[in-house]
């Protein structure tokens, strides 16, 4: 099949640049092994730091930070753009892009993001404010007790929802039988504070529907707490965010390794998908490569060298003797420098494609983790790439 662009990857830098250019009407195909970060999440955009105002946070990022290729307006216009389409689309994200908040987590502590997803819009718990917290029997993966040792006085209810997971309790709750008995229970809680929290698993498709009747039949303004993966708002804005993209005309090819690929001089013509039986072919004029960090897949170590999974174009390695040190949860570990140079234009240095642009995650210097910038710089890399193409293809 083929396609003006190929865009390798369907996490939130992928996505993002897909639907970018198909609104300008070019027909664009996704392909990607599997399912991106965003799935896993806890579903809130993270744009920069921990200090009130992401742009002063940006701002103080190293040079080479790729944030620093997209510039402040670029940033925002992409940032506003995802906001905005996923809004219309039903999927509302609540907070200024320019301003941090905190929310709640599972073991009770405070977490930095931007962006959080309406269901998460009343999670800042302003100082001496009470609420209560409605938790599952055996839930994994949410830790009321530790809620209550950092916020003392908060209670809690715990529901028997006769499942353990928060897959299971979630898909519960968008069949309309059990969700009215989750109610009446809660009705009989005499719960006396007007804000509720309860762990994310208010429903995989019906959530907006099903807040609205909590609130409605409890007169209670209920928040969700996102919980450890997997994580239902990483899922319900992956699903999202996928359909909003089909319905812009984009192709998806999932579940679609890459195996090989052609090309004629400067320029790749065509990937190879690996299939039981015969291969795949996507050919395109451009292509874009979104294919994440190590833990997806798009980057790999293979004990002498740093591997680019698709194309095996060079990878920066961060010039450091504790390259293998064991603290990967340490943030700043300098692995997470490593990924693809590129120049202004989203090209990789070096590669020798002239039709080869990269986004998110891959980005080398991108440090996600260590500067908070997680969806958002993938937000806004994916549309810089795009832009990018664009104008290569005119
Ligand atoms: C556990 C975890 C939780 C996080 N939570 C948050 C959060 O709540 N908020 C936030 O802002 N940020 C969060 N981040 C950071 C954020 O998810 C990422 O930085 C960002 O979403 C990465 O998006 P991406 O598009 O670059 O790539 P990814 O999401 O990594 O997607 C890459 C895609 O490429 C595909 N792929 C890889 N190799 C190949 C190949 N060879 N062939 C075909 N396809 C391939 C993968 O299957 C995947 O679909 C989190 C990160 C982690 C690890």
């Amino acid at each position: 099949m083929k396609y003006n662009v190929a865009v390798i990857g369907s996490g939130m830098s992928g996505i993002m640049a897909s639907i970018y250019l198909a609104e300008k009407g070019l027909k664009t195909a996704v392909i990607s092994k599997g399912d991106p970060i965003c799935s896993v999440s806890s579903g809130c955009i993270d744009i920069a730091g921990t200090g009130s105002d992401t742009f002063l946070e940006i701002e103080k990022f190293p040079a080479e930070h790729p944030y620093h290729k997209v510039g402040k307006e670029g940033i925002a216009d992409s940032i506003n753009y995802f906001k905005e389409l996923i809004g219309k689309y039903g999927f509302i994200y609540s907070g200024d892009i320019d301003k941090n908040r905190s929310i709640l987590t599972p073991i009770g502590k405070k977490r930095t993001t931007s962006l959080v997803p309406f269901p998460m819009e009343y999670a800042d718990i302003k100082e001496g404010e009470n609420f209560h917290i409605i938790s599952f029997k055996d839930i994994k993966d949410f830790f009321p007790s530790y809620v209550v040792i950092n916020y003392p006085g908060t209670k809690v209810s715990v529901f028997d929802a006769e499942t353990d997971s928060t897959l299971g309790i979630a898909t519960k709750m968008d069949n309309e039988d059990f969700l009215l008995t989750f109610i009446s229970w809660i009705n009989r809680q005499n719960i006396e504070t007007d804000k509720v929290g309860i762990p994310a698993v208010l429903g995989i498709n019906k959530t907006d529907s099903i807040l609205k009747k909590l609130q409605e039949e409890t007169g209670k303004l209920f928040f969700e707490i996102p919980t450890l993966p997997p994580s239902i708002p990483g899922l319900r804005l992956y699903r999202k965010f996928k359909k909003l993209a089909e319905s812009k005309g984009v192709c998806f090819y999932g579940n679609a390794e890459i195996s090989n690929f052609e090309s004629e001089n400067d320029k790749i013509t065509e990937i190879v998908i690996k299939k039981p039986g015969r291969p795949d072919t996507v050919s395109a004029d451009a292509f874009i490569l979104a294919t994440g960090s190590f833990v997806s897949g798009g980057l790999r170590f293979n004990k002498t060298e740093f591997i680019e999974t698709v194309f095996n174009i060079p990878v920066y390695s961060p010039n450091s003797t504790d390259l293998f040190n064991k603290d990967f949860f340490k943030l700043g570990h300098p692995i997470e420098k490593a990924g693809i140079l590129i120049n202004e234009n989203f090209k990789p240095l070096e590669a020798g494609f002239s039709n080869l642009f990269a986004a998110g995650s891959i980005l080398a210097n991108s440090e996600t983790m260590k500067y908070g910038c997680g969806h958002g710089m993938a937000i806004s890399t994916g549309v810089a790439a795009a832009k990018n193409v664009e104008e290569y293809l005119k």
